[in-house]
């Protein structure tokens, strides 16, 4: 085993609180593709932001589409050794809580119990109602959008639906910050995984681990600008490295 490798899992192994933070690199394995990765998502659509889905049919058709259109990926999606790596320190009791900036629910596919899986960005395996939050699934929107050609709309009280993620210009969820703001606090450990780190508020927890006496671990294929905090970096691939450390095919 080369010897960063070897480091990380030496730091696995004796962490009590560890906590994990994972970001859209840690789900291309997987067959997602992130979002800022050469031909990533963003080099090829700008992102819809909040205020516009508010004002716009347009942009709520638009976005909707994109929603059905990468539905098909996302379906087929499963999760991958990185993925099983994670869910193995939770189950044997080294890291607490994952705080993740993905959409896909694959930490929880994985086995990771959804009570440990602290989601910022919200997700995209179903929708809710921005008025009375009701719960919507993609299936059903999808066969009203087919079929009348508008963005979905409520059953039960006509608010605009949209997928339960956290768009750019919406607000972060108060429970899942105030828990991952804890988890992160009490950490000893604290791996940031296939996230650029250019993403704020998530990427402040990081730094807030390192500045609260955590052991910080980057495992991420490109540097990131957190790189000069952390105590070790591993410029390397997901799913070989972390399955190396902890063990898991
Ligand atoms: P990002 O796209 O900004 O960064 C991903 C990072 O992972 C890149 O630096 C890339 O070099 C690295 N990477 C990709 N595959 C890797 C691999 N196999 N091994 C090692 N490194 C790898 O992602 P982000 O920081 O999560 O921010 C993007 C935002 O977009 C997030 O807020 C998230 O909500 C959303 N997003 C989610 C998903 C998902 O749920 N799977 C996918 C795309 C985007
Ligand atoms: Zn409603």
């Amino acid at each position: 085993m080369e010897a960063d490798i070897a480091r990380l899992r030496r730091m696995i192994e004796s962490a009590r609180r560890a906590v994990v933070f994972t970001g859209a690199g840690i789900s291309t394995e997987s067959g997602i593709p992130d979002f800022r990765s050469p031909g990533g998502i963003w080099t090829r659509q700008a992102p819809i932001d909040f205020g516009d889905f508010l004002a716009s049919e347009d942009a709520r058709r638009e976005s909707w589409r994109r929603r059905f259109a990468t539905d098909p990926v996302l379906r087929a999606a499963r999760p991958n050794r990185g993925h099983v790596a994670v869910a193995q320190m939770i189950r044997a009791g080294i890291a607490t809580a994952v705080i993740t900036q993905n959409i896909d629910g694959l930490h929880q596919a994985s086995g990771v119990p959804a009570a440990q899986v602290i989601e910022l960005h919200g997700n995209t395996t179903y929708a809710t109602c921005l008025d009375c939050a009701a719960r919507a699934e993609i299936d059903v929107l999808r066969a009203a959008f087919e079929a009348t050609g508008r963005a979905p709309r409520c059953e039960r009280c006509g608010g605009l639906v949209k997928t339960a993620t956290i768009s750019f210009g919406q607000a972060m969820p108060a429970e899942a910050m105030a828990r991952a703001d804890a988890a992160t606090r009490a950490a000893d450990l604290f791996l940031a995984i296939g996230s650029s780190l250019v993403v704020y508020p998530a990427a402040g927890f990081p730094r807030l681990a390192a500045r609260a006496g955590a052991a910080l671990v980057i495992l991420n294929r490109e540097p990131t600008e957190l790189d000069p905090l952390a105590d070790l970096v591993l410029h390397r691939e997901i799913g070989a490295t972390l399955g190396a450390a902890v063990g898991v095919q």
